[in-house]
């Protein structure tokens, strides 16, 4: 372990030479991480947590495992690299293990993150109308506090204005729509999916913009970044039937619902939906490497079959599918069916959700407390009453207080709209149940304490 002093040293070398993305309006920033194991990672000065954020870059079988660092030492003393111009044996049985997880016909396009498999995903929507001679169909739908990466299109799809408007214009063509909201707009009680007004908004807009105009939606299963925002039981089986009376392809981003994280492998499967295209990046190799996957359903592959060598989807990347990463994402499908991480997330989630909710339960200042899975937000108010959002300073206490305690949780949320105010804990899908109660009480007692 480096001394303190080390440690300062390191520290103030960063605060010189490395731009963090929101250094420095981060309460948990800086600290210098030097080793982790399970759910916890160690700072240079020694000094443990439990990483109950992990969840959001998806160390869903938590830190330190050395098969996924045997997977990718094999693979690379064995293959280093193919280019999947070519291909290799990792790509092939990744691709045909995510079928079985999808449990279905899918055909797998590989990219290195989250933001590009978005991007392929909407390049495949456009383009396959365009085979299918409906070249009109462009314009994609997606919904207000959702984020979907940061490249110019990803996040043209993204809902968070204080992430876009200093970079416009981006990609053209994006159209965003209301997201259900269970705590401030609660639809959880229409019995009919096609009555929610969160799907019959989606209906008007893509009826007012001209269904001959709509490539696809954009949606995760659950709002992560957006402040874990759970739909209504049928939201997602009325955005299905929408998109379809409509044309237009059904894309779900799962790069963080995906592999375990909702209790599922996949988000979508709580709520009985077939997505055309689905999007996932982080979990695939539980953020051990670089790797995102764009899997698209068969018949949409095959419009492209035929469509003569300058046409065939003209999108290449370079290091996607990268043999080291399929390796590791093999290895990380295999031991989260091993460990039985999908129920365990479904149980533990459960478990901790009630844990928060008891401990919560007259506590001032909590609104709500939601979650699927091990993925849980706690909405910080000002008043139970009005629901009006907590100031984010105190929000931000909250997340210093944990983190003095030994537990590191982030907030999500809107900025502009003054919605940066649901704590989000999302641990390694397998954290031990003593790291949940020490988690539950550490973040209960930071919120109790608030002035
Ligand atoms: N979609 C969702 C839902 C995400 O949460 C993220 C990243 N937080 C992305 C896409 C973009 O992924 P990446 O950072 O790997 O580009």
């Amino acid at each position: 372990m480096l001394s303190t002093n080390a440690g300062k040293e390191l520290l103030a070398k960063d605060e010189k030479y490395v731009w963090h993305s929101m250094k420095p309006y981060n309460p948990n920033a800086t600290f210098v991480i030097e080793k982790s194991t399970g759910a916890r990672v160690v700072d240079v000065d020694g000094k443990e947590y439990i990483d109950a954020m992990a969840g959001l870059w998806c160390v869903n079988v938590g830190y330190g495992r050395e098969e996924l660092a045997k997977a990718a030492y094999d693979q690379m003393i064995k293959n280093a690299y193919t280019p999947l111009s070519f291909s290799h044996a990792p790509a092939i049985e990744l691709a045909e293990k995510i079928n079985e997880l999808l449990g279905d016909d899918y055909v797998i396009f590989f990219s290195n993150s989250g933001s590009e498999a978005n991007e392929t995903a909407f390049k495949i929507a456009r383009q396959y109308h365009h085979q299918k001679g409906e070249s009109s169909r462009w314009k994609i739908v997606s919904r207000y506090r959702a984020y979907h990466g940061n490249s110019m299109g990803s996040l043209a799809a993204t809902g968070q204005a204080e992430r876009k408007y200093r970079y416009e214009p981006l990609a053209p063509g994006f159209i965003h729509v209301t997201p259900p909201d269970s705590y401030r707009n609660n639809e959880d009680h229409y019995t009919d999916p096609l009555e929610i007004p969160s799907v019959k908004e989606v209906d008007k807009v893509m009826t007012w913009e001209f269904s001959e105009t709509i490539a696809a939606m954009i949606l995760e299963p659950i709002i992560t970044g957006g402040g874990i925002l759970i739909p209504p039981e049928n939201y997602l089986k009325g955005i299905e039937a929408v998109c379809k009376k409509h044309g237009a392809l059904m894309i779900v981003d799962e790069v963080i619902c995906g592999f375990g994280r909702t209790g599922k492998p996949f988000g979508f499967m709580n709520y009985g939906v077939k997505p055309d295209i689905i999007t996932m990046a982080k979990g695939i190799t539980s953020a051990y490497l670089p790797l995102s996957a764009t899997a698209v359903k068969r018949e949409i592959y095959e419009a492209f079959k035929d469509s003569g060598e300058y046409d065939f989807f003209r999108h290449v990347n370079t290091f996607g599918g990268n043999p080291a990463a399929c390796a590791v994402a093999i290895k990380n499908i295999d031991i989260m069916l091993e460990e039985n991480l999908f129920e365990r997330s479904a149980v533990k989630g459960a478990e901790m959700l009630k844990a928060f909710q008891d401990e919560l339960k007259n506590a001032p200042y909590v609104g709500n407390v939601r979650g699927k899975g091990l993925l849980i937000g706690i909405e910080l108010v000002k008043d139970q009453a009005t629901k009006e959002p907590l100031d984010v300073k105190l929000v931000n206490e909250v997340i210093a207080k944990s983190k003095e305690n030994g537990v590191i949780i982030n907030k999500n949320g809107v900025t502009v709209a003054g919605y940066n105010n649901v704590l989000t804990i999302a641990p390694p899908l397998n954290i031990s149940d003593e790291d949940i109660e020490t988690v539950v009480k550490v973040v209960s007692k930071a919120i109790k304490e608030l002035k």
